[in-house]
């Protein structure tokens, strides 16, 4: 049983296809540059017991249409191919950024869901317009599969209004829906998950909280398995210290900035999103990058590291408040699972909350779940590679699992 996941972007197409009967990936890929001069498509064949075989194709791909047919050939190469033909993809799952308030969970996608996701344009601008354009695309190409959307956003839809509501007047929430979302919510359902299989406890009964550190960072306090708060807010600009964004700031800031610089509005925009964070402080948004300067003795690289930690730090404590009782924390993505010192830094100082971690399981190498706290400890730190993918094919499946009429 085949399942085809794809993030739409609006010069890209991410793509992976599922063997579901294994839970395996078969290929992976990107189309990126769409209607550039010149485009790329990156594409990953995994085989059981071989190395991934790297195909990269460069051609001009004018649309989202020929990126998609570009893909499905990859996907259907008679002699290199993971599928045999279209109809071998029973569905696809698209990742949507934006549900909204009005999506809650996974959802098999019709008229009523498109338009809805129409709707959550302004809350999404960049985002939802290419993934409305994935899923015409895949609809038209894959027309006897189930279309399925997965929200970024749908996790948090839990948050209490103490959480989500800004203290601005309420009108703005109530005609513009200006609020609190939060996003990865895939990411920390994903991680929250695994970690009730890997303590062997029901979600339910867990409390935890999932530390999401990419290019794009954030934090979410997970109450018996449901999302109470989040670091993200009504944009993914709120909150840590990411690669390029500001996170939380005064939010005069931005007002000022157009005052003494004389900045717009698209300037702002892009000075948060685009040039501020890690690369702010030192220049650099790649995290290997500034740990290697931090080590060669750059003192602007070592604070940048100092107020991503702690900022991290900040949030631990915010939301062990928030959740009364811990069980574990976890990190994920690539610094999460990756950079042992940031993670010793976020924990650093943290033992009267019942949060440690262990140096030399910190510095261990592995791959999986993997346990850094010291044994014994009253909450587990845990490492959790995440995988957005597969979650959003296990969703994909569990939608066209429970139609009705559907083969269980
Ligand atoms: P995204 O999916 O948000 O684009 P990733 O989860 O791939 O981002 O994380 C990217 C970040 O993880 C970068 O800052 C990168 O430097 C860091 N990273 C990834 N792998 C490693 C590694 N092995 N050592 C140090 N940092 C890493």
């Amino acid at each position: 049983m085949k399942i085809l996941v794809i993030n739409t972007g609006s010069s890209s197409i991410k793509y992976e296809l599922f063997d579901m009967a294994h839970q395996r990936r078969l290929a992976s890929g990107l189309a990126e540059k769409i209607g550039e001069h010149m485009s790329l498509v990156t594409h990953r064949r995994f085989m059981s017991g071989e190395e991934p075989v790297l195909k990269v194709v460069d051609t001009a791909i004018p649309d989202h249409v020929k990126g998609m047919h570009c893909i499905a050939d990859l996907l259907m190469d008679p002699k290199e191919g993971v599928a045999r033909k279209r109809d071998d993809i029973v569905a696809v799952g698209h990742r949507v950024v934006h549900g909204g308030e009005r999506f809650r969970s996974t959802t098999v996608i019709d008229n009523a869901v498109m338009s809805a996701i129409r709707q959550n344009i302004p809350l999404a601008p960049l985002h939802n317009p290419s993934n409305l354009i994935g899923i015409e695309v895949a609809a038209s190409l894959f027309p006897n599969a189930l279309q399925v959307a997965v929200f970024d956003t749908a996790f948090h839809q839990t948050l209490p209004m103490r959480a989500f509501l800004y203290a601005i007047p309420f009108e703005f929430y109530e005609k513009n829906r200006v609020r609190r979302y939060g996003f990865h919510g895939i990411s920390h359902a994903c991680v929250a998950e695994e970690a009730a299989i890997y303590m062997d406890r029901p979600l339910g009964g867990l409390n935890l909280i999932a530390i999401h550190l990419g290019n794009g960072a954030s934090m979410a306090a997970i109450q018996g398995g449901k999302s109470i708060d989040t670091s993200m807010g009504m944009t993914p600009l709120a909150g840590l210290v990411m690669g390029t964004r500001s996170g939380d700031i005064d939010p005069s800031i931005p007002l000022l900035l157009g005052g003494i610089s004389g900045m717009s509005l698209k300037e702002i925009d892009e000075l948060l999103n685009r040039e501020s964070g890690l690369k702010g402080i030192c220049g650099t948004n790649d995290m290997r990058d500034v740990i290697s300067r931090m080590e060669a003795g750059d003192e602007r690289a070592a604070i940048a590291i100092d107020i991503y930690a702690y900022r991290i730090r900040k949030y631990i404590g915010a939301y062990v408040a928030a959740l009364e009782r811990l069980d574990a924390v976890v990190f994920t993505a690539g610094i999460g699972e990756n950079v042992p010192l940031i993670r010793a830094l976020c924990c650093r100082g943290l033992k009267r909350l019942g949060i440690e971690v262990d140096p030399e399981r910190n510095l261990a190498a592995g791959n999986g779940v993997r346990e850094i706290s010291p044994a014994g400890s009253e909450v587990k730190v845990l490492i959790i590679p995440t995988d957005e993918g597969l979650k959003i094919a296990r969703e994909t499946i569990r939608m066209l699992e429970s139609r009705p009429g559907a083969r269980r």
